[in-house]
């Protein structure tokens, strides 16, 4: 198949840039080497939307995280993803941290981030009382927010996909041709596309792509950060995002409720070997809970449900690398998009699209583009009454199929139906919640997979957790 342009990656980045692209007459496909999208860094990480106070003024990272906030929290109206406007504080503790504080304001300032104040320990401690008594200083970012990253991939993949773009998942980039009409990319299980441009969002493996494609001028350094995510009963343990301020290792650990009612602490920062370590370490979950009680001392880490890393693709020079190749013509590498890269996606794949046309591709905007999708949860949002009313209709919503999440069988008939369809047991729980809740899981996971089974026509043994060889049985009894 011939496209216009290729994107490599269905994270949040190739997702964002997909949907913006989705705009124009264009033909274009995102190749993901996995069963589903969102599995890199844009499933596993922090969920904050920066406040943009924390880049070097003039980077490309200042740039896009002050643009980003405003437009993202726009896509995620229309993209009906939760979030929340819920502001963070950066907190010191003593003198010798505060002057930190006073620098990250400056850095702020110069950023052009609007609201921002510095307040005292107890003014901050009137306004979240969990707040250790150790912190002096607070830098207060009423802008910051909190959302689902892995919910608003799904959403930019889903939305693009309903304007028109093609994902085609397990295509795992192996080797890419150059000739004078663009790409011709083959997969790992013998797939075969072409495109006039390619558009490199591989996140922990963009080196690696960007070197298949004849350019070989960065280097990803994967850095882990490990998590440990708290019962939704803890959820409000906190309402702003706390963080500590910032050391060489980046913003260091943070405790914040998620778009989705928990509470999370982490993350570590710690340079691994592979880009695919996801692995939780008895080190970095001792790190998380000594740093995070620092911060909130009454966190209750005998409520912790789940724990899970992510990684960050950075590189040596710290900025985010989004440029149209010097060696090869049609690449754009937009690479090395670490924290703040989710924050930032929306302006990224803004820029993208300049960069784009700067190339000389041509952008007619589409007459029947539609930027809203439909609302994933609109059925817990309803009223007693108005599910009553539509469970008559739609008596697959009349079964709870998580019990912990209260998740029922027609919200996840709707999650495999609807673009990017789930089709393996984490691409359901990461749509629905479903599996999230307190019993991660036990309960739920054989309703689910018969759920599965019957919607795609393949046998509950054919189920599995996440694509390849994850089957969840060996076989029937
Ligand atoms: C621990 C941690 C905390 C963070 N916290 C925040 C935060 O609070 N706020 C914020 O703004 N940002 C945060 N970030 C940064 C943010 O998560 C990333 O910037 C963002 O998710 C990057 O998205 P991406 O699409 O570039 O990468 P990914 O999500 O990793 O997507 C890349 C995709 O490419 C696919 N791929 C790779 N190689 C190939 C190949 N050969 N062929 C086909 N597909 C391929 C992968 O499977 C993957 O799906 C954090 C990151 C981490 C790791």
């Amino acid at each position: 198949m011939n496209y216009d342009i290729i994107i490599a990656g269905g994270g949040v980045i190739g997702g964002m840039v997909a949907r913006e692209l989705s705009k124009y007459n264009l033909s274009v496909c995102i190749l993901e080497k996995q069963n589903d999208v969102a599995m890199g860094a844009s499933k596993a990480n922090s969920g904050i939307i920066h406040g943009g106070y924390d880049p070097e003024p003039n980077t490309l990272k200042a740039k896009m995280n002050s643009r980003g906030v405003e437009l993202l929290y726009k896509a995620a109206k229309e993209l009906n993803v939760p979030f929340k406007q819920n502001g963070s504080m950066i907190c010191a503790f003593g003198k010798a941290e505060e002057s930190e504080v006073h620098n990250l304001y400056n850095r702020g300032i110069e950023n052009n981030i609007k609201e921002m104040r510095i307040i005292s320990g107890d003014e901050a401690r009137k306004i979240e009382p969990a707040l250790s008594d150790e912190v002096s200083l607070v830098l207060y970012v009423p802008t910051a927010g909190i959302i689902c990253p892995y919910k608003l991939t799904i959403a930019a993949i889903g939305n693009a996909m309903d304007n028109g773009v093609e994902l085609i998942r397990n295509f795992e980039i192996c080797n890419i041709k150059k000739n004078d009409s663009g790409f011709i990319i083959t997969s790992t299980n013998g797939q075969e596309v072409s495109a006039k441009y390619l558009i490199n969002c591989a996140g922990c493996h963009g080196d690696k792509v960007a070197k298949l494609a004849g350019d070989g001028e960065f280097e990803i350094i994967p850095r882990a950060g490990e998590y440990l995510l708290l019962d939704k009963a803890e959820g409000s343990t906190v309402s702003h995002t706390i963080f500590q301020v910032p050391s060489a290792n980046g913003k260091g650990i943070l405790v914040t409720p998620t778009a989705d009612g928990n509470l999370l602490t982490g993350p570590t920062a710690a340079v691994v070997e592979s880009a695919d370590n996801n692995e939780i370490t008895p080190e970095g979950i001792k790190t998380v809970i000594d740093l995070a009680k620092r911060s909130v001392p009454e966190i209750q880490f005998s409520k912790v449900i789940t724990s899970f890393a992510g990684v960050r693709s950075s590189e040596k020079n710290g900025d985010f690398i989004i440029e149209a190749s010097k060696k090869v013509e049609g690449l754009v590498n937009v690479a090395a998009i670490d924290s703040p890269g989710l924050t930032s996606c929306v302006a990224i794949a803004e820029y993208v699209t300049e960069i784009l046309k700067n190339m000389g591709v041509t952008l007619n905007a589409k007459e029947n583009w539609v930027g809203n999708r439909a609302d994933t949860e609109a059925f817990n949002h309803m009223t007693d009454d108005e599910k009553d009313a539509f469970i008559k209709q739609n008596p697959a919503y009349g079964k709870i199929v998580c019990r912990c999440e209260s998740i029922t069988e027609g919200e996840i008939r709707a999650a495999v139906r609807q673009n990017p369809k789930a089709l393996d047991m984490d691409g359901v729980k990461r749509r629905t919640r479903s599996g999230m809740g307190r019993c991660q899981g036990g309960f739920c996971s054989p309703y689910v997979m018969r759920i599965i089974a019957e919607e795609n026509g393949i046998k509950m043994e054919d189920v599995t957790k996440k694509g390849g060889a994850s089957k969840m049985v060996v076989g029937r009894m």
